[in-house]
């Protein structure tokens, strides 16, 4: 099978997770800092981290615009925790300066399970991924408010999980078209389900080459 070459942002936040993650769901990690290393990647993946803090090194190492037009062109993208608020349309409790890409038209709640718990583990059910549910760690992770046209919910925390002010049933996984989100960090888990998804995601959209 093909070995697509995906880009890991690494300004800041679990990088060498994820890109060990992406070579174990069989994709070519290639840490992204400075725009000219985006030409060689097919897809990136956007780790957790700090969304406040990523926001302004984007701009520092002037990385913002050259992801933005890869993503308006279809370039998959696979977000978890800050990464995933970097991919929202739309950031409550955000700074005010804070930017994001709006590549998924979504409303995600920064830190918002913090006011329950700041970290905890949940098996989530992902729509798409055979062999049982997910082990789902989220460390001040956002959640979904709101999703827009086009959005496909892929997972939730258990309804069961909390009463009707907490966490339970809040959306934390998401696809929209190229882009994959989740509010938790399969990175951390020996579990490289969700990054063999987005490779697979990303086989798919180089169109016309071949398996
Ligand atoms: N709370 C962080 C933010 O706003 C996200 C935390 C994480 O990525 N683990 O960016």
């Amino acid at each position: 099978m093909r070995v697509p070459q995906i880009g890991v942002l690494a300004l800041q936040g679990d990088v060498a997770d994820h890109a060990r993650a992406v070579e174990a769901a069989g994709g070519r990690p290639v840490p992204v800092r400075r725009a000219s290393e985006l030409d060689s990647v097919e897809g990136l993946v956007i780790p957790g981290g700090e969304s406040t803090t990523m926001s302004h090194l984007l701009r520092v190492f002037e990385l913002f615009d050259p992801i933005a037009k890869r993503l308006d062109a279809g370039m998959p993208a696979f977000g978890s925790c800050a990464g995933m608020i970097m991919l929202a349309s739309d950031v409550l409790d955000g700074r005010p300066d804070q930017r994001s890409f709006g590549a998924i038209p979504m409303t995600v709640r920064r830190n918002a399970f913090g006011r329950q718990v700041d970290s905890f583990e949940a098996e989530i059910d992902l729509d798409g991924l055979d062999g049982g549910p997910f082990r789902g760690v989220f460390i001040r992770a956002p959640w979904v408010e709101r999703v827009g046209e086009g959005v496909e919910v892929i997972g939730r925390v258990s309804s069961g999980d909390s009463g009707p002010e907490g966490p339970g049933g809040r959306i934390v996984a998401v696809r929209a078209g190229a882009c994959l989100a989740t509010s938790f960090h399969p990175e951390v888990t020996d579990d490289a389900r969700v990054h063999r998804y987005f490779v697979d995601m990303v086989r798919r959209s180089g169109a016309g080459e071949a398996d």
